[in-house]
Parts: C-alpha cells; structure tokens; sequence
C-alpha cells in the first residue's frame, strides 16, 4: 500500500493529526503501519511458568487441560496482550487484506527469539486453509509464517496439509460416528514427503487447539516422526 493511501485509513484528530490505529494516541517518530510504538509492545510473551506443550500455566503433575498431539508446543506472543489487544487487533484485519500490519508483523517474526527445538525440526508446514479464502486474499498467513521460518532457520518448507470435507461415505456411517467425525477435517496432500521427518507446525492463532491437533493426527498417520508445534500467537 502506498503510503498515502496508507495515510487516508488512518483516524485523524479533529485538528487533522493523524493518530495510531490502536490507542488512538499520537503516533511518535517510531510508528510502524499506522500504529504507535506503544501498541507494537503489546506483542507479549505468553505468561510463565507454562506449560512445554500446551503453553498454558497448570500443575506439573496434571495432564494438559487440552489434548495436544505433538512432543513440544508454544507460541511467539499473547494474543490478548497489550492495550489495545494486540493479537486481536491485527490478525483479522491482516487476513482481511492489511498487508502494511502484516509486513510489520513478519518483520517482528523474523526477529523473535525462537525456542530451540524449533531449530532442531527438520521439515516446517503449516495448518491449512481453505482454498477459497485463500485464493480471495492472495496469501496465507499461516504458510507465509512457516516460509519465513523456513528461510530464517534454514530448513525446508512444504505445504503437506490439506482442508478435507467428509462427504463420500457418509451414509455407511452409524448416527454416533457421524457425530463424533468433524465435518471438515485435515488430510496429507498426496505428495507430500513427511516420513521419518521430524516436522515444525505453524500456525497463526492457537486457540483451543483442534485444528493443530487435527493437523498432527495427519502427519503421525503420515509418517512423521515427531510433531512439534509453534503459533504466532495464543489465545488464553
Ligand atoms: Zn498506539
Ligand atoms: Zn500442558
């Protein structure tokens, strides 16, 4: 976006200062895409002590209050942080096209501390999308994310995983089986090569982690090796 087609999007004060997206303050020589330097700290670690798999905080002794389906699992930011809400803030309206947060935000990936079995994956892929939306926005933040990581780390990237709809044997299924089944589910893409791999899961916004855990079951019935994964944020 240019930037004076930028500027037109942004609130202005009634005496025609432009002011941040977020806090609606002053914007500050340090904005970035609209948003004040202020609102950019709102990208917060999640809270410690948590949790190596499922990234909350609960008692060592206790199972984890979701399933989860991988060895490792955390997430770069809170996506509740910050004031305004950060995480909240951007991610719908970058996948609804603001491709000036989005670029700010991936600049902020490619900076992030990462956690060290992350490095240690050897193949990164990410959740899917359907392919109409997809398509409708023009890029997927999801995979964008594992492409970054990918170059930023230095390992493969692959879209191995596909959007399934259960529509085929429907009618061989007792009611109690229809019910348990999801209606959308997540497959292996036919040439995706997974064996053995030990594969890096990414996501954009983990919330209650059936979609990744969907996305595992497919790449541990696909031959993986191990399933770890990292969001960009997660939602408490
Ligand atoms: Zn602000
Ligand atoms: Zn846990």
């Amino acid at each position: 976006m240019q930037a004076s087609s930028l500027r037109a999007h942004l609130p202005r004060l009634s005496d025609g200062v432009v002011c941040c997206r977020g806090c609606l303050g002053a914007l500050g020589l340090s904005a970035e895409a609209g948003l004040c330097e202020h609102c950019w700290e709102g990208l917060l670690p999640l809270p410690e002590p948590r949790c190596a798999r499922c990234a909350l905080t609960h008692d060592e002794e206790e199972a984890c209050p979701e399933p989860v389906g991988w060895t490792c699992g955390d997430a770069l930011w809170d996506y509740h942080g910050g004031r305004p809400a950060l995480g909240a803030l951007l991610v719908p309206a970058i996948k609804d096209g603001e491709l000036g947060w989005k670029a700010a935000l991936l600049r902020r990936v490619s900076q992030a501390s990462l956690p060290q079995w992350a490095q240690e994956a050897n193949l990164i892929t990410c959740a899917p999308t359907t392919f109409p939306r997809r398509w409708h926005r023009g890029f997927d933040l999801a995979e964008e994310t594992g492409q970054l990581l990918g170059r930023r780390l230095a390992l493969p990237f692959a879209r191995t995983l596909q959007k399934s709809l259960f529509i085929g044997r429907q009618a061989e299924r007792t009611e109690s089986e229809r019910r348990r089944l999801p209606r959308k589910a997540v497959a292996l893409r036919r040439n995706a090569t997974i064996e053995g791999r030990v594969v890096l899961l990414v996501d954009d916004v983990w919330t209650t982690g059936t979609t990744l855990l969907r996305c595992g079951q497919a790449l541990t019935a696909g031959g993986a090796a191990e399933i770890r994964v990292l969001t960009l944020f997660r939602s408490l």
